[in-house]
């Protein structure tokens, strides 16, 4: 039998390896690093949502869940269908949009990298009109179509944060994924309260939230405002803006990019 060279199957290790761990973030076009497929990704991320739904309570406020609903449907059809002309669809793969109020009074939102998207009653008394919902869904939906997760996870691994957990844990495959998930989101220690995204990740939600927005039809000019406004917060540790720190330099990259977003006309679905 012919003796294949080890550096052929390295090579073919390698490029296999790459073709995986390289992606392009929709719009924006950055690189990223990605190591794990999105089955996975959805996969923990529906257990993370059905062990946060199964402590919490769905809001009896109807107009609240009304509007939540409202709101979300009109961004992820906005959007996907954007993503859908422009040949991008394939990173809505593995989001099944959902949209829930919790009666909690934490002021906090998340959407988990499966893109189930959970609002709090406490954010509802500050995004108090439609146009405020959509400033937070939508760079909540952009940190989900942008992967931010995924990276994040990806990132941890091959910067070695989550091997020390990991290596003091004997496993399946499928616990170690577990442990890097949680290791990546901080999901466990606090119901629903995610770790906060990198200051790039962050900016980089502005920038597609606020394209998403204006997808949707609705007013983007209400963001700098709701930020600047927001800047105060932050005193409760699992509070939305101490993981979304509204400084001056938040509230001037999100000026920059407004003539950018604007020039995002509504999506005809
Ligand atoms: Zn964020």
């Amino acid at each position: 039998m012919k003796k294949i060279k080890l550096t052929t199957i390295l090579t073919v290790i390698l490029a296999s390896l790459l073709v995986v761990a390289c992606g392009k973030v929709m719009i924006t076009g950055r690189n990223q690093l990605l190591l794990y497929n999105q089955g996975d990704i959805t996969a923990l991320s529906d257990q993370a949502y059905t062990e946060i739904m199964s402590e919490s309570k769905i809001s009896t406020n109807r107009a609240h869940n009304a509007t939540v609903k409202k709101v979300g449907e009109d961004l992820t059809r906005a959007v996907e269908s954007y993503l859908a002309k422009n040949g991008w669809q394939k990173e809505a793969e593995g989001l099944d949009w959902k949209y829930e109020v919790i009666e909690n009074d934490q002021v906090n939102a998340f959407c988990l990298p499966n893109g189930k998207i959970v609002f709090y009653e406490g954010i509802m008394k500050i995004t108090n009109t439609p146009d405020l919902v959509a400033v937070v869904m939508g760079h909540e939906i952009a940190h989900a179509l942008a992967k931010h997760g995924n990276e994040r996870m990806s990132q941890e691994v091959m910067m070695g944060m989550a091997g020390q957990a990991i290596s003091a844990f004997i496993g399946s495959e499928d616990q170690k994924k577990q442990m890097i998930f949680q290791v990546a989101f901080g999901l466990g220690s606090q119901l629903g309260v995610l770790l906060p995204y990198s200051r790039k990740h962050e900016y980089e939600a502005d920038r597609l939230g606020l394209i998403i927005m204006a997808m949707a039809g609705y007013d983007i000019n209400v963001a700098p405002g709701f930020w600047e406004k927001t800047s105060k917060g932050g005193a409760n540790q699992s509070d939305f803006f101490s993981t979304h720190p509204s400084d001056e330099k938040r509230v001037a990259e999100i000026k920059k990019i407004m003539p950018e977003a604007a020039k995002y006309k509504p999506v005809k679905n």
